[in-house]
């Protein structure tokens, strides 16, 4: 596990993927798509988070999540996806741990599901393709 020495001051400003304490959030990345985990896992660790775990269906998440718990502190989870789709797995996810911070991936179109994820328990969602920007101030709300 990474800490703050390991993000040596360049400049002054505190690297936005660590907490007050200085401990880096751990993040898991759910996602069918390799393309998509890498670009979200890039975006991330620049600003100093952990990606502590990836997995490529709901299913490999949920278990990556057990596993990981309670060293976890966030969730990304793509919705479509084969084996066990990102609303279930989030259901799950919430059943396991009701205070699970679950960010939606979503495609473009699919606000029904994302409204469904909402109110599930959701924080936050994101809509492809992937800003920087709205990656990390989505995943910094769902943190608060
Ligand atoms: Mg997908």
């Amino acid at each position: 596990m990474r800490t703050k020495q390991d993000f040596p001051s360049i400049n002054e400003r505190q690297a936005i993927g660590v907490n007050p304490e200085g401990r880096p959030y751990r993040v898991l990345v759910v996602d069918d798509s390799m393309f998509v985990t890498k670009q979200i896992s890039q975006i991330l660790t620049s600003e100093g988070f952990d990606v502590v775990g990836v997995a490529g269906n709901g299913l490999e998440g949920l278990e990556k999540y057990k596993e990981l718990f309670p060293n976890v502190d966030l969730v990304t989870m793509d919705i479509t996806m084969p084996k066990m789709d990102g609303v279930s797995a989030l259901e799950k996810i919430i059943e396991f741990d009701k205070n699970a911070r679950v960010v939606m991936i979503s495609a473009l179109g699919k606000q029904d599901l994302v409204k469904k994820s909402l109110l599930i328990g959701a924080k936050n969602y994101i809509v492809k393709p992937l800003d920087r920007k709205k990656v990390l101030e989505r995943v910094l709300l769902a943190l608060k």
